[in-house]
Formats: structure tokens, C-alpha cells, sequence
């Protein structure tokens, strides 16, 4: 009966250390986006130029209008996140 009862705990403690490293991944990762949030673009692989099929041409990357880099996904998310509360404190 003891046993039992140690080995619940024990599973809820590892389920909870899983859950505070998760948390901490996800606002590492988060902190990371708000500090670098930009990626090179990956059609141009950063130089935001498209090479033409033919010669020496070149045009702008239409993916990222030639800057080469792009909004990380999880920045994308914050953006969004931002838009949606400041929505919701002007209302
Ligand atoms: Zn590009």
C-alpha cells in the first residue's frame, strides 16, 4: 500500500519536472525569437536576390521582397499574440 502511494508520487514528480522543462524549452525558445527573430530566407538562402534561368540576371526574392531573411515561425506567433491583446485593451 506504502509502495503504491511512493511510486504515484514519484511519477508526479517526474511528470512535473517533464512539465517545467517543457515550459522552460518553450520560453527559451521563445526568448531566443524576441531576441533574433528573423531567419535567412530560405528560397534565397539570405542574399534576397533570385538568380534568372537564364544569364546573369537577377530579381528580388518575392519571399522576403529581397531583405533575405524571414520572421521566425515562433516570432510570427508573438506578433499575432500582440495584435490580439492590443485588440482586446482598445476595445
Ligand atoms: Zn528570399
Amino acid at each position: 500500500m506504502h509502495t503504491t502511494a511512493a511510486t504515484a508520487t514519484d511519477n508526479a514528480a517526474a511528470s512535473g519536472l517533464l512539465l517545467l522543462a517543457l515550459i522552460v524549452v518553450t520560453l527559451g525558445y521563445l526568448a531566443a525569437c524576441w531576441l533574433w527573430p528573423f531567419i535567412a530566407c530560405r528560397r534565397c538562402s539570405g542574399t534576397g536576390k533570385r538568380r534568372a534561368l537564364i544569364g546573369r540576371a537577377f530579381g528580388l526574392c518575392h519571399r522576403c521582397d529581397g531583405t533575405g531573411r524571414q520572421l521566425r515561425p515562433g516570432r510570427r506567433a508573438i506578433n499575432y499574440l500582440r495584435t490580439v491583446r492590443s485588440k482586446d485593451t482598445n476595445r
